[in-house]
């Protein structure tokens, strides 16, 4: 089973400063959170410009979240378009402005942890600027590839290796595997689990630019990068910590995936230990205290599916005063609401009456499991399904 891992997405201006820092050329750029700041950036940059939704996924060019424009009237109208758009379920909260490159080759260039080999891999394609996980899969050769010993990093040959075994153009071959050695160095430095410049465009003047730029990093290292940390989008966990607030719940936003729901700490705990072990990754801590009353569990339901991170859910609650056929019941009722669930939710009950509460719960949207280890088992499944 494919561990999940727990890594911070840095936004495509963040990655950008960050390659910039370590002397990877990057297009002149402002970030703006609205039209007339975006406007207020291209007139100065100068057009024409790109302007590209800053939100952690790919394929936003595709999505609609980027846009080549010419003038100040197109750059507004783009910009008060795309801040504010839904992408791929994400808010776009601020949008780059970029100088648009003139290219005549778009690259390909990453760094990433082979799981099957244990070592790092650094990659090169002269297919760039699409999805590079297609090219992958329809021409694994398409992609020229160097294992890297940790111990030695990637050796400059090795770098000049790909670069060639990838077909890219001799008159621009040097810089770009001296940029891929600098992909490779942050990767390890900054304890990335990716670096990747996807595309990173070539011009008529044989000039190498980085034109996007991913970077995440494994989330338990970011003690040791505290300029990194505070890069950390915060906004989302902040509302979310805010509902709980309002609700009277105990709850704390994690990085994982699958949502957690019970009653009292410790069992809350339990749950999220035994997610780990059986190889997820928890979304939350969300303790909804003493019993299991339809209003308390419609507002837990409401904070697991408004988090967009969450892809699957496990309600574990305990019946002890409050009996489990009366838990059941609250569970019930806040399930009426619905006539489907947005995620899917697996719930075990435990304690006083527990047989009896899970013999009439509402199976037609809740998977029941007679055991805790079970509805663990049976989320963490349901979330690498919809992970795929
Ligand atoms: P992604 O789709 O989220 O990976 O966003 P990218 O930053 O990779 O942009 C997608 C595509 O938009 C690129 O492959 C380019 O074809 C185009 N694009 C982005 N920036 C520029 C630019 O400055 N100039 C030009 N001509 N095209 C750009
Ligand atoms: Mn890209």
């Amino acid at each position: 089973m494919a561990r999940s891992e727990r890594q911070m997405k840095l936004h495509e201006h963040q990655a950008k400063d960050v390659f910039a820092d370590a002397g990877i050329p990057t297009p002149a750029s402002r970030l703006a959170g609205t039209a007339d700041a975006a406007v207020a950036a291209a007139d100065e940059i100068g057009y024409p410009v790109a302007i590209k939704a800053q939100v952690q996924v790919g394929g936003r060019g595709k999505a609609g979240g980027i846009e080549l424009v010419e003038s100040a009237d197109e750059a507004r109208e783009a910009a008060e378009r795309i801040i504010g758009m839904d992408l791929k379920g994400l808010h776009v909260e601020d949008v780059l402005v970029e100088e648009a490159v003139d290219f005549v080759n778009e690259l390909y260039i990453g760094v990433t942890m082979d799981r099957n080999e244990g070592r790092p891999v650094a990659m090169v394609s002269t297919r760039g600027g699409v999805n590079i996980e297609e090219v992958a899969a329809e021409d694994p050769g398409a992609i020229a590839r160097e294992h890297v010993d940790p111990a030695f990093g990637l050796h400059p040959y090795q770098a000049r290796r790909a670069v060639y075994d990838a077909g890219v153009d001799h008159e621009v071959a040097g810089d770009v595997a001296s940029i891929l050695t600098t992909l490779y160095d942050l990767w390890d430095d900054r304890d990335a689990t990716e670096t990747e410049i996807n595309p990173l465009m070539v011009t008529a003047d044989d000039e190498v630019i980085a034109a996007d730029a991913v970077m995440n990093v494994d989330e338990d290292a970011l003690f040791r990068h505290p300029d990194l940390a505070e890069m950390e989008d915060r906004s989302a966990a902040d509302d979310l910590e805010a509902k709980a607030n309002e609700y009277g719940f105990d709850y704390v936003r994690l990085s994982g995936n699958v949502g957690i729901i019970g009653n009292g700490a410790g069992l809350v705990m339990t749950t999220l230990d035994l997610v780990d072990y059986y190889g997820g990754s928890p979304a939350n801590f969300l303790d909804i205290g003493g019993g299991a009353k339809a209003e308390r569990v419609a507002n837990a339901l409401d904070m697991v599916f408004s988090d967009e991170n969450v892809d699957s859910v496990v309600f574990n609650i305990f019946g002890g005063i409050t009996r489990g056929d009366e838990v059941a019941k609250g569970i019930n009722a806040a399930l009426e609401q619905f006539d489907e669930l947005p995620k899917p939710v697996v719930v075990r009950l435990a304690g006083t009456n527990a047989e009896a509460g899970m013999e009439i719960l509402n199976t037609d949207l809740v998977e029941v499991q007679g055991t805790l280890e079970g509805a663990v088992q049976r989320a963490v499944a349901r979330a690498e399904e919809v992970d795929q």
